[in-house]
């Protein structure tokens, strides 16, 4: 008999322990995890072969998907760039709520 059992293994590594947000059922259950290639022997990884893309898998669902994908929200545009306005008479920069100018107090409408 040959018992002799080898071959290629891969092997997930978890690379980080924080839950994140799954793309697929939007529960935190998805971790940055890498799989990873081993030549094993008797099961056993015993040299790597090669070294695995970092990827975000749901623990949850299973739902595979690339940590630099759609899952980053970008930064929410601040409040107070969205109210400023420019003053009709001088063109200053103010504040939408503002009632007066700043600059040279003409009315703001
Ligand atoms: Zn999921
Ligand atoms: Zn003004």
């Amino acid at each position: 008999m040959f018992f002799l059992i080898g071959g290629i293994q891969p092997r997930t590594v978890t690379l980080d322990d924080a839950k994140r947000l799954c793309a697929s059922c939007g529960l935190a259950q998805a971790r940055l995890k890498r799989i990873d290639h081993y030549l094993s022997l008797f099961f056993i990884p015993l040299i790597l072969i090669k070294r695995g893309q970092p990827l975000l898998m749901c623990e949850r669902c299973g739902f595979v998907s690339s940590p630099e994908g759609p899952g980053e929200r970008p930064l929410p545009i601040s409040r107070t760039e969205l109210d400023k306005k420019n003053c009709q008479k001088c063109g200053s920069p103010m504040e939408s709520s503002f009632r007066y100018c700043p600059h040279c107090g003409a009315p703001n409408n």
